[in-house]
């Protein structure tokens, strides 16, 4: 089921690009990415991904999505933080010296992290190559 895998995620992009085109031309963000990817695999350690209050009560929804994510990205479940509504995964394509074993796969949480389009100042991780400026 690789191919069907594949054929979602290029929709996925697709649908990234489109989403990411007018913010660079557009919607310009407050804040500028500086630096570099050191590639120490940090960031694929453990992945948060934010679900709302009413998606998480549901225990119907969030096995759904444990089971898609699971699937589609090879992501493995770590745990619930229920309360504060993250489903924290790790990756199966991270490698032992911290690079991406599927890097031209990867899905957008990936290709777009560090994310830097919020009014907040972005949090990098510590050791983290990149840093956020205020865009002039
Ligand atoms: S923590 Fe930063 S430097 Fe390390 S892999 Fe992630 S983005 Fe790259
Ligand atoms: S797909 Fe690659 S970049 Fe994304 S979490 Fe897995 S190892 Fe990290």
């Amino acid at each position: 089921m690789t191919w069907l895998k594949r054929l979602i995620i290029v929709f996925v992009l697709l649908d990234n690009f489109l989403l990411n085109f007018p913010k660079k031309i557009l919607f310009k963000s407050r804040w500028v990415l500086a630096g570099k990817c050191k590639q120490c695999g940090k960031c694929c350690e453990e992945i948060y991904l934010k679900m709302t209050p009413n998606q998480i009560s549901s225990k119907f929804f969030t096995n759904l999505a444990i089971r898609w994510i699971s699937w589609l990205f090879d992501f493995i479940l770590i745990r619930v933080e229920q309360d504060a509504g993250y489903l924290v995964f790790t990756c199966k394509h991270r490698l032992r010296d911290g690079r991406c074993g599927n890097y031209f796969w990867r899905p957008n949480i990936c290709r777009n992290y560090p994310l830097v389009d919020y009014f907040e100042e972005p949090k990098m991780l510590p050791d983290c190559g990149f840093t956020a400026k205020l865009r002039h």
